[in-house]
Order: C-alpha cells, then sequence, then structure tokens
C-alpha cells in the first residue's frame, strides 16, 4: 500500500486493488521542501525491498519479562481488558491487546517513542456484489455525522489539521481509516471525527446521490438534455477501470479465489453500481459497521486510555456483542485442475506496439495468512525465486528477453485468506505465452530438483534484516498496513513482529535440512493444482463496447420513467446542486490554533567539512546501527544529447556489472553488504533567482555499520570500474526500461500534465518533461529505434567517464555520533581512489517561452488537465505566500468547483520551488471547462472576496505546515541543503514567513500574479482526442499523438 505523496491531502486514493505494488511512478521532480518524495526509486531493475513484517506462524507464548508495563493484563480499563502485553525489542515498543468486555472490540494499542502518532478503525467488510457497497459506504461515511453534520469534513479537516497521513480505503474484505499526526491536540481532534464518522454517519440520501450514482440530465438547467450517470465513485472507478494494470489486478484476485467475496469487485464496477440502492447502504453499515466487527489500533507516545474513555463514553457502551461470524472469509477450497482466464484491455496507445502489449500472470496458491511462520518462509522463498539476477525465474524468463519485464502483480501477495505465488510479464506476444507456461513449469522442477545458491539466500535474507533496521518516519502506518490483512482474518499480529526470531527459525531450519526450501517448492509450487494462468490481450474496441453497455443500462433505466419521474430527476438535479453549492458550517469542526503549531519541529543539525576539496555534510543522528552515504555529481557540463540519456543510465547502471564483478556477482554482493545502491538525475533551479539550473546525479546508498567498507567499496568499483560493453545484457535492460516507464501513464497522469504543462514555460520545464515526462517515453522509444546496440554501449560508456567526476562532487553521511569517526575514515579512503579531472560547468540559463498549449491524446475516458505559470522561487519573500495562496484556492475554490460540481476525482493547485504555480485535475470528465475554471481563479477570487477571511487564511497555513513539519527519516536529514543548499535558516525564515502570510498579503499576491495574464505560461491535456479543442479555447494547441 504505498500512498503516493503527491495524492496526499489533495486526492485521496482511497481505493486500493490488491494485488498491485501501485506505480511508484516519480519520474518527476516538482521539488517541495521536506517532501521526501524525490527518494522513490524506480523499482523493477533491484530487488524490491521486504515488506517491513511478514508473516509467522502463531504459536509463539506470551513472551512476558520482568519489565514495568504501564497496562497490566487482565485488568480492566474504562471497560476495556488488558489481554495480553508484550514487548518487541527489535523495533522498540509494546503492545497491548485491549478487549471491550461488552462488545468484543479489540483496541491494539502499540507504545512507542515515535511522535507520529497513528489511529485507525478497521472493519471486515466482505461484499457479495460488485456494486462498490464497502467503497460507496468509505465515501458516504465521511460525509456527515451526528456532531459533525458537515459535508466532507474529512476533506474540510485537510485543512484544519497538521495530520502527516488522512485517508479511508477499500481493500478487497476491509475497509480502514487511518490518520497520523505529530500534534497530540490534532490527534484527539481527528480522532472524534473519525469515530463520529463510521460508528454515527448520517448516510444522508443527498450524498449517496453525489458520491455513489445517479442518473441526471447532461445539463442540469436544461430539463430535455439526455440522461447520464454521474457520480464521485462511479467516476471513479470508470477511471480506475481506464488503467490495464488495475483492470489486470482486479481479474487476477476475482478468478484465483472465485469461491467467496473476492470474486466481487470492492471498489464497484461501473456497469454495476447503478444497482445500488440507499438502503442497501444504510444495512451494510448497521451490520458492517458495528463495533463488534470494528478493530482498532493505536500507536505511538500518547496515553491509550484517553482514547479508552472515549470509547467507552461515547460509541460502545450502549451497544451489545453481536457475532461477527457473518463476516468471517472461510478458506478458499482448492482447484483439483488448474485454470486458464484470458481477458481484454483497452489499447493503450502510449505503451508497446498492439502486437506486443499483452500481458500474462501465472499464480498459484499458498497457505492461509493466519499461518504466520509458513507465510514469511513462503515470502522469503518468493524473494529468492524472483528477485535480481541471481534469481532463477530471473535467469530463465526475463533474460531470454521476449517480454518487458515483470509485470506488476508479480511477488508473494498476503493480502487475502489465503495467500499467493505470482509471476507476471508484461509487454510480450500472444506466441509467447506457450514459452512462458514452459519457462514456469521448468524453472520449478529445475529449482526443485537442484536448490539455491546459499549466498543468494543469504542476500535475501540479509536485505530483510537490513530493512528492520532502517528506520521509517511513517514507521506507525507502515505497521499498520502489513498487518491489516492478518488482523482481519484474526491472525496473530503480535507475534507477527518478532521478525528476527523468524528468520533465526528459517535460518535453523535451512541448516538442518539441506533441501528443506527445495521441499517447499514441491508441495506449493510443482503438486498445486490451485493455479491460474490468466492472460490479457489489448482490444481496439473496448471503449466503445464499454460505452455501449453504459448506454444500454441509461436506456433500460430512461425507459421505466414516466413524466413525473423525468421531472422528478430533474428537480432532484437542481435540489443536489443546490446543496453542493450551499455554503456548509465548517464552524462546529475543531481547529488547531496558532499556538498549537508556532514552534517548528527540531531536527539535528548538520555541519559542513571540507575532505579532500570535497564538500562533505556530516550529521550525526540516531540510526539504530545503519550508515547512510549519499553523494551528488554535478552534471551540467554534459552535452543535450547526453543528458537525456541520463535516467536511463541511472535507471541500470548497477545492474551491469564491473570490469571485476559480472552482473550477477556484483549484484549479489550488493544485497549481501548494502541496502542497495541507487542512482537519480535532479534538475535543481536556483531558487534566489530562477535565472540558472544545474542537473546533478545522486547516489544514495545504505549499510549496517559493520559493513561500511565494503559498502564504499562497492560504490567505487561502480564508479570507476561500471562496464557497458555487455550488449544483450543491455539491449534486455533498456526494453524492460521503456516498458517500465510506458505502462501505468494515466495513474499518475496529473503529474505528467505539470510536467506538460511546464514543458511550455521554460526550456529547463521543456528538459524536465524530456527527462521525467511523456515526452522521455518517445525519445527513449525514437533513440532504441535509431541507434544500433554498438552505438549504444559506446555512447553510454562515454558519457559514464564524464559523471563521476571528484572535482564536481559533494558527499553526505548520516550515522550515529560513536560511528562517525570510522565512518569517515572509510570515506577518506573512497575519496583517495575517485578520479579527478577538469571541473566543468556548474550550471545553465534558463529561457523563457511565449506562452502556449499542447495536448497528448490518450486513449482513456478521462482527462488530465494541468496549467503552468512562472512567479516567484522559493527565496523570493512572495514565495511564502503564493504557497498559502495556492492551499486556498485548492480547498475554497478548485476542489469544491472541479470535484464536487464537475465531478472529478480531483484538483488542485501548488508551486513549487522553482516558482512554478500549478494547476491540475484527477480522472476528470472535464477538460475545456477545468482550463477555463484555472483561467477564470482571479474573477472567482475577486467576486468571492469574502472566503478570504481569518479562518481560510489560517488553513491554508496549516496545509502548508502538514508538508513542512512532516517527520523525515533520519538517514535523510539536511537533504533540502545538500540537493537546493536550503539552509537551517533559510528553512526557518520560510516557515516563519508562512505562518505571518496576512490577508493583505494575499490579496496583494492575487493582484500581482493572477490580476493580468502571465507572461510564460503553459496548459497540458492528457486525454481522449478533442476536436473541438482550438475552436472552444480560442487558442492555438500542439497536438501529440
Ligand atoms: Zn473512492
Amino acid at each position: 500500500m504505498v500512498m503516493n505523496p503527491f495524492l496526499e491531502g489533495v486526492m485521496l486514493s482511497r481505493w486500493k486493488v490488491l494485488w498491485s505494488l501501485h506505480n511508484q511512478v516519480l519520474r518527476n521532480q516538482f521539488i517541495n521542501f521536506k517532501s521526501v518524495s524525490t527518494y522513490k526509486d524506480i523499482p523493477g531493475v533491484h530487488a524490491k525491498e521486504p515488506k517491513l513484517s511478514p508473516q509467522q506462524f502463531g504459536c509463539i507464548p506470551h513472551v512476558n519479562d520482568k519489565r514495568k508495563y504501564k497496562y497490566e493484563e487482565g485488568k480492566i480499563y474504562h471497560g476495556f481488558q488488558c489481554e495480553r502485553v508484550e514487548h518487541i525489542s527489535e523495533f522498540e515498543l509494546t503492545s497491548y491487546t485491549f478487549r471491550y468486555e461488552r462488545t468484543g472490540t479489540e483496541l491494539w494499542h502499540i507504545d512507542r517513542n515515535d511522535s507520529n502518532n497513528v489511529f485507525s478503525i478497521n472493519f471486515r467488510t466482505t461484499p457479495f456484489n460488485s456494486t462498490g457497497l464497502p467503497h460507496i459506504l468509505e465515501h458516504l461515511s465521511l460525509c456527515g455525522s451526528q456532531k459533525y453534520p458537515v459535508r466532507d469534513p474529512f476533506f474540510k479537516m485537510l485543512n484544519r489539521s497538521v495530520a502527516t497521513l488522512m485517508n479511508a480505503m477499500t481493500g478487497p474484505d476491509y475497509t480502514i481509516y487511518p490518520f497520523s499526526t505529530m500534534n497530540e491536540i490534532d490527534f484527539r481532534n481527528l480522532q472524534r471525527i473519525y469515530l463520529d464518522a463510521v460508528f454515527r454517519p448520517n448516510l444522508a440520501f443527498l450524498d449517496f446521490l453525489q458520491e455513489g450514482w445517479r442518473l441526471e440530465n447532461k445539463d442540469i438547467m436544461d430539463k430535455n438534455s439526455k440522461l447520464v450517470i454521474k457520480g464521485v465513485v462511479y467516476n471513479e472507478m470508470k477511471g480506475a477501470f481506464s488503467e490495464n494494470a488495475q483492470i489486470f489486478s482486479q481479474n487476477l484476485l476475482n478468478n484465483i479465489l472465485p469461491d467467496h467475496t473476492y470474486r466481487y469487485v470492492s471498489g464497484g464496477n461501473p456497469l454495476e453500481i447503478p444497482k445500488l440502492a440507499h438502503k442497501d447502504l444504510v444495512e451494510f453499515h448497521k451490520k458492517y459497521y458495528h463495533p463488534s466487527n470494528a478493530r482498532i489500533y493505536s500507536y505511538g507516545l500518547h496515553d491509550p486510555i484517553k482514547t479508552l474513555a472515549l470509547l467507552d463514553n461515547e460509541y460502545l457502551s450502549d451497544q451489545s456483542w453481536v457475532d461477527n461470524s457473518y463476516s468471517l472469509i472461510r478458506q478458499q477450497e482448492r482447484w483439483t485442475q488448474p485454470r486458464f482466464v484470458h481477458i481484454s484491455s483497452r489499447l493503450d496507445n502510449m505503451g508497446a506496439t498492439i502486437d506486443r502489449q499483452n500481458q500474462i500472470a501465472i499464480a498459484l496458491l499458498m497457505c492461509d495468512v493466519t499461518n504466520i511462520q509458513e507465510s514469511f518462509e513462503l515470502h522469503v522463498l518468493s524473494e529468492v525465486l524472483i528477485r535480481g539476477p541471481n534469481s532463477p525465474f530471473y535467469k530463465n524468463l526475463i533474460e531470454p528477453n521476449f517480454s518487458g519485464g515483470y509485470n506488476q502483480t508479480t511477488g508473494y501477495s498476503s493480502d487475502t485468506k489465503d495467500t499467493a505465488f505470482v509471476v507476471g510479464l508484461q509487454d510480450l506476444r500472444v506466441d509467447d505465452f506457450k514459452k512462458c507456461i514452459e519457462i514456469f513449469d521448468k524453472t520449478i522442477v529445475d529449482s526443485m530438483n537442484s536448490g539455491f545458491d546459499s549466498q543468494h539466500v543469504e542476500s535475501v535474507l540479509h536485505n530483510l534484516e537490513l530493512s528492520l533496521k532502517h528506520q521509517s518516519p511513517h514507521f506507525g502506518n507502515t505497521l499498520l498496513f502489513n498487518s491489516t490483512a492478518l488482523w482481519n482474518h484474526d491472525g496473530d499480529v503480535v507475534s507477527n513482529l518478532r521478525v528476527s526470531d523468524m528468520i533465526s527459525r528459517l535460518r535453523e531450519r535451512i541448516s538442518q535440512n539441506k533441501n528443506y526450501f527445495q521441499e517447499k517448492i514441491e508441495e506449493y509450487f510443482a503438486n498445486n493444482n490451485h493455479r491460474l494462468t490468466l492472460t490479457m490481450s489489448p482490444d481496439e474496441a473496448y471503449e466503445d463496447k464499454f460505452k455501449k453497455a453504459e448506454l444500454e443500462l441509461i436506456e433500460q433505466k430512461v425507459k421505466l420513467l414516466d413524466e413525473a419521474k423525468l421531472k422528478k430527476i430533474y428537480k432532484s438535479g437542481l435540489k443536489l446542486d443546490l446543496y453542493q453549492k450551499a455554503k456548509s458550517n465548517t464552524d462546529i469542526l475543531p481547529c488547531l490554533t496558532m499556538n498549537d503549531v508556532r514552534d517548528p519541529p527540531k531536527w539535528p543539525k548538520y555541519f559542513i567539512q571540507n575532505m579532500q576539496n570535497v564538500r562533505t555534510q556530516i550529521c550525526k543522528v540516531p540510526t539504530n546501527e545503519i550508515t547512510y552515504f549519499k553523494c551528488i555529481f554535478n552534471i551540467s557540463g554534459l552535452s543535450h544529447k547526453e543528458t537525456q540519456l541520463m535516467p536511463l543510465i541511472c535507471n541500470i547502471i548497477s545492474a551491469m556489472g564491473t570490469t571485476n564483478y559480472n552482473y550477477r556477482e556484483f549484484d549479489k554482493r550488493i544485497l549481501l553488504k548494502t541496502g542497495g545502491i541507487d542512482l537519480k538525475l535532479h534538475l535543481i533551479e536556483d531558487v534566489n533567482d530562477s535565472k540558472s539550473y544545474s542537473l546533478c546525479v545522486m547516489m544514495n546508498t545504505h549499510a549496517l555499520n559493520n559493513n561500511v567498507p565494503d559498502m564504499f567499496s562497492l560504490t567505487q568499483e561502480l564508479f570507476k570500474n561500471v562496464k557497458f560493453d555487455d550488449s544483450e545484457r543491455l539491449k534486455m535492460l533498456i526494453e524492460n526500461y521503456i516498458s517500465y516507464i510506458s505502462v501505468g501513464v494515466a495513474s499518475s497522469g496529473h503529474l505528467y500534465a505539470m510536467l506538460g504543462a511546464t514543458s511550455q514555460v521554460c526550456d529547463a520545464g521543456k528538459l524536465k518533461s524530456l527527462l521525467y515526462g511523456v515526452d522521455h517515453i518517445d525519445f527513449m522509444k525514437n533513440f532504441v529505434k535509431s541507434t544500433s546496440m554498438v552505438e549504444i554501449c559506446d555512447k553510454l560508456s562515454d558519457i559514464v567517464t564524464k559523471v563521476f567526476n571528484k572535482n564536481n562532487m559533494r558527499g553526505a553521511i548520516n550515522t550515529t555520533q560513536s560511528y562517525m569517526p570510522s565512518a569517515i575514515h572509510n570515506y577518506e579512503i573512497f575519496l583517495e581512489t575517485l578520479s579527478a579531472f577538469e571541473k566543468t560547468k556548474t550550471s545553465r540559463n534558463i529561457n523563457f517561452f511565449e506562452p502556449s498549449c499542447q495536448q497528448y491524446v490518450m486513449n482513456i475516458p478521462v482527462n488530465y488537465c494541468a496549467k503552468a505559470l512562472f512567479t516567484v522561487p522559493y527565496l523570493h519573500q512572495d514565495h511564502p505566500t503564493l504557497r498559502v495562496l495556492a492551499k486556498l484556492v485548492t480547498a475554497k475554490y478548485l476542489l469544491p468547483v472541479i470535484r464536487e460540481q464537475n465531478g472529478a476525482y480531483g484538483a488542485g493547485a501548488k508551486i513549487s520551488s522553482d516558482g512554478i504555480f500549478s494547476f491540475y485535475s484527477y480522472r476528470d470528465p472535464h477538460s475545456i471547462k477545468t482550463l477555463t475554471a484555472f483561467d477564470e481563479t482571479y474573477e472567482w477570487l475577486q467576486s468571492n472576496q469574502n472566503v478570504i477571511d481569518q479562518q481560510s487564511l489560517f488553513e491554508a497555513k496549516l496545509g502548508v505546515l502538514q508538508q513542512l513539519d512532516s517527520p523525515i527519516a533520519p538517514g535523510n536529514i539536511g537533504i533540502d541543503y545538500f540537493l537546493y543548499e536550503v539552509s537551517q535558516e533559510d528553512f526557518d525564515r520560510y516557515r516563519n514567513r508562512i505562518l505571518s502570510v496576512t490577508i493583505n498579503d494575499l490579496l496583494g499576491a492575487i493582484e500581482n500574479y493572477f490580476g493580468k495574464e502571465s507572461m510564460h505560461y503553459g496548459k497540458c491535456i492528457l486525454g481522449p482526442v478533442n476536436k473541438n479543442l482550438e475552436f472552444e479555447t480560442n487558442q492555438k494547441w500542439i497536438i501529440n499523438i
């Protein structure tokens, strides 16, 4: 469950498709200081980071040592009996399990010295149709409750809180409502709203029409206009299933577990959603959101007794126990014969050629998720089988290079009652389906017969152990997400945290029985008839078929309507419109005050030292025995052509091998000694004046302290001795890279649209689009078509000789105080070995363009719109004002108009540190209407000046503080200074200016920056063909097909 940080707080990814590893497509780089989003790595080439707490078995006795615990086993606290207390040393946490005696509601509290507190209410929700009932209920619960009868308090609270996460998600068999915040007052505020929302929602009919589905006149003012289906979830799911990855994942789930709730689409099938009636939803809530069917999670430093008291007083004491076995999910009955299913998808015009745009997955059902040690071992075995160039599936299935690499379903999935192992390929020919199946079978037989290289197994275990020590600022959320499925099936989530025990148990079993994994392969892989082969091919008529089915559905409904009913629909449309436009009484919602947020969070200090003429940033910080090392090389001196190949080089460089180690050996060493060596390209504008920018490559790695010498020597090996002469290997990596960047463009469509708009503003923006945007995909496709492999090898080899120049380098080390001297010692040895040649140009000038517009035509039924204009960069005094303004415009104008009234899933405005102010929409049924709304921001603000009052100003500031004050991992402290040279003092000044922005400042900024059309702006649409674009917008458009 990877949350896209760009969606956080703006668009809520409320629905999660199981199996999907959520594309972490962040090839762009809108800089938000204090956001570590630039660290998202491009997966595919490297081993997947193992999950934090994989499953294990449940027969471990309670380990009650002599420690003094805050709450005692057996004692009652506000009607909750404390049932179980355990200390888990590897995570330095204490787990308390409470149960409310009257209702049986379980509350799991994790006491840990971490200020990022988490709270969540989870329900087991098992739909038995595909009307999207649990999903629509999830939306509706957040549309106002007994104590807070405010429409969408959730969205409203986004601006009244400093939450680090606020979300709700519908899984295949659960619905969860989590939030996290570092502020205690905020925690209590949100807790009250969340509890009231889930236990006492209003579930109003008008909200059902808005969020679920409704039949309505296309133009609500014209009762003779044709009737169409509208609704937030209806549109959301149409958008979701416009992405082939979603279609594939959803079908895999439905078909491998067909006997029970998993055969249905919990998010809702657009053609089934209109079968849902409001009363079904009310009944579903009564049954499934009963306290006896709820699980409550809390995590952090706060006092759980206050939570227990609140629950007891307000929500639970008048309820009684019900038997919740109605929501239990039984084990899937095993098949006696393997099954094959073929499905169709939309033709993705940005993807591979039509003959290669097929996908296949072979899935095997594994064990019960509550069998935690077994599940843990199968997880490790899966990694051994599929990850990296030393795994058998990679060698046999990926290296022959007949596909575009693994697809997003590949891996071990433990999100359902029965777990599953999946291997999937993307971008292959129909003719190769058979080949894939044969290789799959052969690989299983070979692995069963010959076993694995012990070092390869060890590298997988090492990575797992390292990831346990790696500190994440969102530990509490990760723990929740990784425990949700197991908990949902009454699994032992506490024992599941003892990962080190599981690892040692597994090590012991392997050492006692050399054939341990081979026997598992025989049992679960070779002799397993519960096996699904799912294939998918594009159908050019896919969209037409859907449209036809949708039309038929509408016709059927319309046929039943008489004059009176038609009139009712027309009136209902007007009524809903009024309801949506009515000002809601947000005053009853709690809100933080200025005093609650005045103090900035304190981060450890870092300082700069010059070592062998390399500027080095040192940060002593508790890192749990891990040393983090980053270095940056300024490559602004490269030619334009060379620069364009840098994203590719960064992606594949550590997978090529070196003069001393072939790529298998090199990969093994990296995994045995480090957490990976990752390179990433950054385009960094001057935050002072936006007159110039630089291009940098950043290398990022970390290792356990005792592996630090190896970490440096491996990095040195990569920098000095990387080889691009294996043309077969290179060809495969490049083709997989192109497949990887070409799939799932729509899922991050708003980011691509913003890049497309920015590329019309200035040459640095244009380059960004060529390095991270849709233009990069086109460039890469053309490049491989027009260049021979020999030439490519030469070009890449030539470029890397220019990149790793000590004279263009900076370094950064974050580690514990006691280990720092050793780390520096090893770093100095590393520096001595680096090549130093002439210092090259370190920056380039930025040139601005005349305004223009462009569209990327995509074969999807929704749009992603963006407008970008140049204002002022980060260090300019107006930047904080504009940032507050962006939040205000999002909350008061863009969300109400583009989301609530016009039916887009999301919309917003933001300013990045380079001074580009962007508007965007997400899964939007409109395009021109939305761009017009962007253009009319000034007029709207002029005629609605009353919305700019003290409260809305403060809320907008809180929105900015959510980003500025978000927690940061120890390994990333000082990253803003390292990358952008924004010092702690700059940051503090910036934060103070945010706090002191006044209404007059806002009015001044509105006049200055939006009063007249900007000199430098661009617009961009990602979406279907629109022949009227130029006519209706009265502007010239560049159309990219
Ligand atoms: Zn949703």
